[in-house]
C-alpha cells in the first residue's frame, strides 16, 4: 500500500506539471450523447436579467407576462443570482458606471454561458451613442451571442432572440463550448 507522502510525490511528478485540464478536454463525444447533453441545456436555461432602462419594461413583458409564457420555450426567469443562470439578458442604456457591475456579475455566471444584447443602446450605445456617459455597447465589456434590434424591441423580438440563441445550443460542439479556460496543475 502506498503511503501519503508516495502519493504526494506522485501528484508533483512532471507528468502531471503543467498539464492542462479543462471541463471536456477532447472533443471524442459520442454524437449522440452531445445531442442528448444539448436538448436538455437548449430547454433548461435559467435567465439573468440586467434592466437598465425602456427596454426593460418589453423584456419584462416577455419574461412575466402570461401572453407570452416564456416558460413554454424551456426558459425560466429570475434565478436567485448569477451563480445560477445559464443565460444573461442587457437590456437598456449600459452607461460606464455601470459596465463594472455587469462585468462582475457576468463574471460570477457559471460557464457555459451567453448573453443577449436587446435594444439599441445595449448593442451600440442606441441615441445616446454620442453621450460621454455610455458605453458604446455592452460587447465592449463582455461576449454577446445575440443582438436584437429596435428602440425598443417588442417583446416577441426578444422571443425569437431565444429562440435563435437555443438553436446555436443545439448545434454547439460541446468540446469547443465547454472546455473553458486550463486549469493548470503545478
Ligand atoms: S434602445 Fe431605445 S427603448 Fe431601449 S433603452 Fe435605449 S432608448 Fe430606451
Amino acid at each position: 500500500m502506498r503511503g501519503e507522502k508516495e502519493y504526494l510525490n506522485g501528484l508533483k511528478s512532471s507528468s502531471y506539471k503543467g498539464k492542462h485540464m479543462g471541463l471536456v478536454e477532447s472533443g471524442k463525444m459520442p454524437k449522440s450523447l452531445t445531442k442528448l447533453l444539448n436538448m436538455s441545456r437548449r430547454y433548461s436555461m435559467w435567465v439573468y436579467q440586467w434592466g437598465l432602462a425602456c427596454c426593460a419594461i418589453e423584456m419584462g413583458a416577455a419574461f412575466a407576462s402570461p401572453r407570452y409564457d416564456v416558460m413554454r420555450l424551456g426558459v425560466i426567469p429570475l434565478p436567485a443570482s448569477p451563480r445560477q443562470a445559464d443565460f444573461l439578458v442587457v437590456s437598456g442604456t449600459v452607461t460606464d458606471k455601470m459596465a463594472p457591475a455587469v462585468r462582475r456579475l457576468w463574471e460570477q455566471m457559471p460557464d457555459p454561458k451567453y448573453v443577449i444584447s436587446m435594444g439599441s443602446c445595449a448593442n451600440c450605445g442606441g441615441p445616446y451613442w454620442d453621450s460621454y456617459s455610455v458605453t458604446k455597447g455592452v460587447d465592449q465589456i463582455i461576449p454577446v451571442d445575440v443582438y436584437v434590434p429596435g428602440c425598443p424591441p417588442r417583446p416577441e423580438a426578444l422571443l425569437e432572440g431565444i429562440v435563435l440563441l437555443q438553436e446555436r445550443i443545439m448545434n454547439e460542439d460541446m468540446a469547443e463550448r465547454w472546455r473553458g479556460d486550463p486549469i493548470v496543475v503545478e
